[in-house]
């Protein structure tokens, strides 16, 4: 199964690296139309979302990611890519997004860069997924976006510290952080399954 990864800017080989991990995946970089037509799901990484959206017009990507998603192609944005995703961005220099998921998100809500900091999460895949209720997986966050509020059709898969992390709309998912930059490919595994 060929699964896109957006290649525009970010933790693009990273992204690449973990589904070259996971049997029968075909991972391709997505850079054009072409590249998109042939992927059944699509990876948005973590980066510098400002930049991504002004990029995704450029590469004429932006109406062909929202036509594909509203179709029901599986999207999940990790980090800058969740902010783009984002049906509502708070906070400076807001991002030229795609609206497409049921979610408030503010960007750089935990500091800088120094800020960064790697954690355990728990995911509760709960009606998505039972072999996955309860996973802990390691996680990491870079100048990450807080998820400050989800719509009704929006399941919330993971918090930290009672603030929400990873939400899914049925063929869309969003993480503030990075599982590609950790050794565990558990929710790589899960976004394959969830295109099926
Ligand atoms: N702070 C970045 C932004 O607002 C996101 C950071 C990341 O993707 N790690 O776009």
């Amino acid at each position: 199964m060929k699964i896109g990864i957006l290649d525009i800017q970010g933790s693009v080989e990273e992204h690449f690296a973990a589904l070259q991990k996971i049997k029968n995946v075909e991972p391709v970089l997505v850079k054009n139309k072409k590249d998109l037509d042939q992927v059944k799901g699509l990876i948005m990484p973590g980066g510098e979302s400002t930049t991504i959206g002004k990029l995704l017009r450029r590469f004429g990507l932006r109406e062909e990611i929202i036509k594909r998603a509203k179709a029901g192609m599986p999207v999940w944005g990790t980090c800058a890519g969740a902010i783009l995703l984002a049906k509502k961005i708070v906070g400076t220099q807001t991002a030229d997004g795609l609206k497409l998921m049921d979610i408030a998100i503010e960007r750089n809500a935990y500091g800088r860069q120094v800020d960064s900091f790697e954690t355990q999460i728990e995911f509760d895949l709960g009606t998505y997924g039972g072999d996955y209720f309860g996973k802990v997986v390691p996680a990491i966050f870079i100048r990450a976006p807080k998820i400050l509020a989800v719509g009704k059709k929006v399941q919330i898969l993971a918090k930290h510290r009672g603030e929400i992390v990873a939400a899914r709309q049925g063929n869309l998912m969003a993480s503030s952080f990075h599982p590609e930059l950790t050794d565990s490919k558990e929710i790589h595994e899960y976004f394959v399954k969830m295109c099926g």
